[in-house]
């Protein structure tokens, strides 16, 4: 039988689709205004950084849906949409920089430096002054327009990378090495 792979890339599409489902069920019942909905998807920001666009915003799935359908220029796209988005976007993207989770070397495990993490992302495809493993670098994970997409994590051969508790001592990811 074949094994599934449960990693963020995986759990990310459920995930979307059951909060997307209960927001808009809760907006149409009334339990929650657009208000409660922007306070709230701003506040998680403070422990997950700019996670609400991707992973629970109805407009985030319709613009990842139009990233996708123009091929080469997804990087671009994400890029942008996560560069401008909405107050929800702006808030927990300034959060990004010290949210209480980020994108982090496991220091247990050895990097390749092969690169793939910095090709799965689109921060450090387009803004060459990030990087996920080369020294002296920016860490993506703490730009404003990283969405906790995660697929730096999931697609490192060597599980260096983890989504964990940051360490505000650390203030590079490459300085990790
Ligand atoms: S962190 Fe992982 S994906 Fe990135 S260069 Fe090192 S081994 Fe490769
Ligand atoms: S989670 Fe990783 S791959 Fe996704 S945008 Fe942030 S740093 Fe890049």
């Amino acid at each position: 039988m074949r094994k599934i792979k449960i990693n963020a890339t995986n759990l990310r599409k459920p995930v979307q689709i059951i909060s997307i489902i209960t927001i808009l069920y809760l907006l149409q019942t009334g339990h929650v205004t657009i208000a409660m909905i922007l306070i709230a998807g701003s506040a998680i920001g403070i422990i997950f950084g700019k996670v609400f666009c991707r992973w629970m915003c109805p407009m985030g799935f319709i613009m990842e849906l139009m990233s996708g359908a123009v091929g080469d220029q997804k990087a671009r796209s994400l890029y942008q949409y996560h560069k401008l988005g909405c107050p929800i976007a702006w808030v927990s993207g300034f959060l990004n920089r010290m949210s209480l989770l980020t994108v982090k070397h496991r220091i247990v495990k050895d990097c390749k430096e092969c690169g793939i993490c910095d090709k799965s992302c689109y921060v450090a495809t387009l803004n060459k002054k990030y990087s996920l493993y080369k020294p002296g670098m920016k860490n993506p994970a703490d730009s404003f327009t990283c969405s906790r997409c995660l697929e730096c994590v999931d697609n490192c051969p060597t599980g260096r990378l983890a989504f964990n508790v940051r360490n505000p001592l650390e203030q590079s990811i490459s300085k990790q090495k």
